[in-house]
C-alpha cells in the first residue's frame, strides 16, 4: 500500500467526528448541517493534503480528536454573522469600509425602540390620521439649518441625483469644470447628471471659474446652477472659485434655482478642534442657495441618510417626485437620525454623544496618554514578543471629507517578533473580533483616536492573543 492509501484509511469517518465530544458539544446550540459541513470540509481538505502530499501528514493530525477540534473551530467560524463588529484602529474616523460614522448610544436606543415594535412612521398621533414619515425630522433638520423644508432618502448620491432629476430633468445644469467630483466608486458628478437626465454645462477651467463664466453660459436650456463642494480634494495655489452667495444673486436675476451639495455637510463650526473653516449647512442656507445636500453619516455622525435642506417649493417638487419613494428611509434610519440631530441642540452635547465629534474633539495629549497607557499594557503581556513603541502619528478624516486635515496625534507602534507583520494583521483580521490597523514598513499601528471608550480592553487582549508565535486570537 503506498503511504498515501494508508492515511486515507486513517481519515476518521464524519459520522465519528460528529459523534466526538468537539462536536457534540455544540450539538445543542449549532444546526446540525452547520456541524456536518464543518466535518466534511475538515475531511475533505485533510484528503486533498494526502492526495497533493504538499506537506508531510503527521498521522497524529488524523486523530479522531483533532479532526473534531478541527471541525468545531470550523462549526464555530460558521456560526459568526458575516457582518459584525470590527475595532477600528486606524484612526481614520469616517472610514467607508468600516461603516462610516458610528453611532452615539440615543441613536442606537431609538432605533432599538421603534423596531421591537410598531411606530407612529406614518401616523399622526394629533389627528389620527394618516401622517408624513420625513415629518419626525423635518421641523428638527430647519431648526438647526435655518432651512424652510427638509427631506430625507437614502443616501447623499440619492439626494444629488433626485435633487437634479426633479428639478432639472431635461435641461442643463451648469457647474464649475473645477467641481466635477468623484466621490469614489460609481459616484462622479457627470455621470450623476447624465443618469438624472440632466445634461451637465461645463465653464471655466480646472483651477478658476468666474462668475462671468456662469453668466455667459446661462441661456434657453439652463435648469440650475450647480455648486459641488470638492469633499475630497482641493485645489491650490493659482485658483478662484465662486462664492455660494454671489451665485444666488446671479441665480435670482436669471429666475434660476441654486443647488449645492456639500458632501459631509457640517451642522457645527468645529475649528476650535484644529479643522480648516467650512461652510456649515446653515451658512449655506443663509447664503440662499435654494436647495442643499449633504451626508447623514459624514461629519454629521449619524446613520447612512441624504439630507436635502431648502425652499419650500424646491423641496415640495423633490418630495413629489416618483423616484424619492425608490429611496425612502426606512424607520431605524429616521430614528437613528433624529436622535442624532437632537443632540446638536446643545453644542456641548453633540460633542460629548456623538463618536464622530467626540473623536474629532480628543487633543493630541489625550492620545498620547491613551497611547502610553496601551503601550505599557501590551509590553507587559508581550515581553520579548515585541517591540512596542509610541509614535507621532495623525489621523484623517476619512469618508472623503476634509482631504488635507490631519488631526495630530500618536500611534502605538508594534513590531512582532517571530512573525511578520503581515502575518500578524491577518491573524488580526480572522480574530472573533477583527482589529484592523495600519501596516507602516514593519510595524503595526494601533491609533487609539477611533477606539469606542473600553474598547481598549478587547485590543489589548486580541492583540496579545495574535502576536503569540503559533497561536490564533479568538
Ligand atoms: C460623500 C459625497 C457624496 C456621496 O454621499 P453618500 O452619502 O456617500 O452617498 C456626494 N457628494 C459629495 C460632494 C460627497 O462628498
Amino acid at each position: 500500500m503506498k503511504p498515501e492509501q494508508a492515511l486515507l484509511k486513517q481519515l476518521p469517518a464524519v459520522d465519528r467526528i460528529l459523534r466526538a465530544a468537539p462536536l457534540a458539544a455544540l450539538a445543542e446550540r449549532v444546526p446540525h448541517r452547520i456541524l456536518l459541513e464543518a466535518a466534511q470540509q475538515t475531511v475533505e481538505s485533510l484528503r486533498r493534503a494526502i492526495l497533493q502530499g504538499i506537506e508531510a501528514i503527521d498521522p497524529a493530525q488524523l486523530e479522531i480528536d483533532r479532526v473534531a477540534t478541527t471541525a468545531a473551530a470550523k462549526a464555530e467560524a460558521k456560526m459568526l454573522p458575516n457582518l459584525r463588529p470590527v475595532i477600528n484602529a486606524t484612526g481614520t474616523l469616517l472610514h467607508t469600509n468600516l461603516g462610516r460614522a458610528p453611532l452615539s448610544e440615543a441613536a442606537l436606543a431609538a432605533m432599538a425602540a421603534v423596531s421591537r415594535g410598531y411606530s407612529n412612521l406614518e401616523f399622526d398621533l394629533e389627528s389620527g390620521e394618516r401622517g408624513h414619515r420625513y415629518a419626525h425630522i423635518e421641523e428638527l433638520v430647519c431648526r438647526l439649518t435655518g432651512a424652510e423644508a427638509a427631506t430625507v432618502v437614502n443616501n447623499n448620491a440619492g439626494a444629488v441625483l433626485l435633487a437634479l432629476t426633479a428639478l432639472a430633468k431635461g435641461r442643463e445644469a451648469i457647474v464649475s469644470r473645477g467641481e466635477l467630483v468623484e466621490i469614489g466608486g460609481a459616484f462622479r458628478v457627470p455621470d450623476v447628471m447624465a443618469a438624472g437626465g440632466v445634461a451637465l454645462r461645463e465653464v471655466g477651467t480646472t483651477n478658476k471659474t468666474h462668475l462671468r463664466d456662469y453668466r455667459e453660459a446661462i441661456g434657453e436650456a439652463t435648469g440650475l446652477l450647480l455648486k459641488v463642494h470638492t469633499s475630497n480634494y482641493r485645489i491650490v495655489g493659482f485658483s478662484s472659485a465662486v462664492p455660494a452667495a454671489e451665485l444666488v444673486t446671479l441665480g435670482r436675476e436669471h429666475g434660476l434655482l441654486v443647488m449645492e451639495d456639500l458632501g459631509s455637510g457640517m451642522l457645527l463650526d468645529l475649528t476650535e478642534f484644529g479643522l480648516p473653516r467650512e461652510p456649515t449647512v446653515a451658512e449655506t442656507v443663509a447664503a440662499g442657495v435654494d436647495v442643499v445636500t449633504f451626508s447623514g453619516d459624514k461629519l454629521l455622525g449619524g446613520p447612512q441618510a441624504g439630507l436635502i435642506v431648502g425652499r419650500a417649493g424646491a423641496i415640495e417638487k423633490i418630495r413629489r417626485h416618483p423616484m424619492a419613494r425608490a429611496m425612502r428611509s426606512d424607520k431605524l434610519t429616521l430614528a437613528a437620525l433624529e436622535a442624532t440631530l437632537r443632540h446638536y441642540l446643545d453644542r456641548t452635547e453633540a460633542v460629548r454623544e456623538i463618536p464622530v465629534l467626540r473623536m474629532l474633539a480628543a487633543s493630541a495629549t489625550e492620545i498620547e496618554a491613551r497611547c502610553q497607557s496601551l503601550a505599557s499594557r501590551l509590553a507587559a503581556n508581550l515581553g520579548e514578543q515585541a517591540r512596542i513603541t509610541v509614535i507621532p502619528e495623525p489621523s484623517a478624516v476619512g469618508g472623503g471629507a476634509l482631504p488635507l486635515t490631519e488631526l495630530r496625534g500618536f500611534a502605538v507602534a508594534l513590531s512582532p517578533r517571530g512573525l511578520t507583520v503581515s502575518d500578524l494583521a491577518a491573524r488580526l483580521r480572522r480574530a472573533r473580533t477583527p482589529v484592523v490597523g495600519r501596516i507602516q514598513e514593519d510595524r503595526l499601528l494601533l491609533n487609539p483616536r477611533t477606539l469606542a471608550p473600553g474598547e481598549e480592553n478587547d485590543l489589548l487582549r486580541i492583540v496579545t492573543e495574535a502576536s503569540k508565535p503559533g497561536s490564533e486570537a479568538q
